[in-house]
């Protein structure tokens, strides 16, 4: 029997009614896992969603979504009221309740919720998700919430007519950094090489944003302030030089961390956490167990993908296991 603290996913935000037994649990309600749920439901399942904050995940906190099939550009809040919708239509249940852990034992596959209920599950769906990845540097924790910031979305007004930097050269730190333009006087982005990683489209915006400046080669060491954040220290990774950069602001975008960490010993996962999956089934290590969206091992981390990692993962579910 494998009985694992899975993840305390802190109070209950209203409730949904459940039952105790379901043929698919899907933990984690963003498009991977709302797909999986809209696929189970239609295919016959009795399907149970469990989603601790958000519905949609991620892109519930994404301004615009433009590289989803059919809609040119969507605001992602409304992308995610679709998806749980669509997931509803066909029969799913959504609970916002949070998941205290999960027990293996036998064929049995045992949800426990943070109010002690216990909910059995034929299969089970791990759609977690990531989490922003944190810099470790002096002063990132201290400040967080006043001056440091991981969600433009959600903090990008309280920066109105202020410098704010951004850190990190991928797709979220420019899409972020361009929203932030839209109150923010300046926007500076702070990379660690010469070139960004993000899609050309977003660069080509990037560049030809006159909010926007860049820091190249460099990597913050420390964020400083008084009540409030108002410096950088900066470190030229070529020639190790450090340096003051005064911001109202930062916001930092340097990739993702899978919500896996304790499921680690249980299922295979990479080194760095993100659960192995059958490339083809999505089932994980575990029989019965799947995992899909941005908790797995993979290249390309879209809503689209998430989406067909979710069809795919119910749709295997129905073939090996009902
Ligand atoms: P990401 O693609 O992994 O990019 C992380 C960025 O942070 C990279 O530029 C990386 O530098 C930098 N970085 C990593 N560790 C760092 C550190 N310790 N200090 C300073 N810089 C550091 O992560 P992401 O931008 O969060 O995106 C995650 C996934 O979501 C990606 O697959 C992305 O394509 C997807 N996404 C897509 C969209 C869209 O399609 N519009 C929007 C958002 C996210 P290097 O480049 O030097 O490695």
């Amino acid at each position: 029997m494998i009985d694992v603290v899975f993840f305390d996913l802190g109070d209950s935000q209203g409730s949904t009614e459940t039952k105790d037994q379901y043929d698919m649990v899907i933990i984690g309600g963003g498009p991977a896992g709302l797909t999986a749920a809209i696929y189970a439901s239609r295919g016959g399942l009795d399907t149970l969603v469990i989603e601790k904050s958000s519905e949609g995940g991620q892109i519930a906190a994404t301004e615009k979504v433009e590289n989803y099939p059919g809609f040119i550009s969507i605001d992602g809040l409304e992308l995610a009221e679709k998806f749980s919708d669509h997931a509803r239509h066909f029969g799913a249940t959504i609970s916002n309740r949070g998941v205290r852990n999960l027990t293996f034992c036998c064929d049995k596959k045992t949800i426990v919720m943070d109010d002690s209920s216990e909910i059995e599950a034929k299969t089970i769906v791990i759609a977690t998700g990531a989490t922003h990845r944190k810099l470790g540097v002096p002063g990132e924790k201290e400040y967080e919430g006043k001056g440091v910031s991981y969600c433009a979305i959600c903090d990008g007004a309280f920066f109105r007519d202020k410098h704010v930097a951004v850190i990190g050269g991928g797709n979220s730190a420019i899409d972020e950094g361009l929203y932030l333009t839209q109150t923010a006087s300046k926007v500076t982005v702070v990379h660690r090489r010469d070139k960004l990683r993000a899609d050309k489209i977003l660069q080509e915006r990037a560049f030809n944003n006159p909010k926007m400046e860049f820091v190249w080669d460099s990597v913050v060491e420390e964020v400083q302030g008084d009540a409030f954040v108002n410096n950088l220290v900066l470190k030229n990774v070529k020639d190790g030089t450090q340096s003051d950069f005064p911001v109202d602001g930062v916001f930092i975008y340097i990739g993702l961390v899978p919500n896996s960490a304790l499921l680690k010993n249980l299922l295979q996962t990479t080194h760095d956490g993100f659960i192995k999956v059958n490339p083809v089934t999505f089932e994980t290590s575990l029989p019965g167990v799947f995992a899909v969206g941005d908790v797995i091992d993979k290249e390309l981390r879209q809503i689209i993908n998430a989406a067909a990692d979710g069809a795919s993962a119910a749709s295997s579910a129905i073939k090996l296991y009902f």
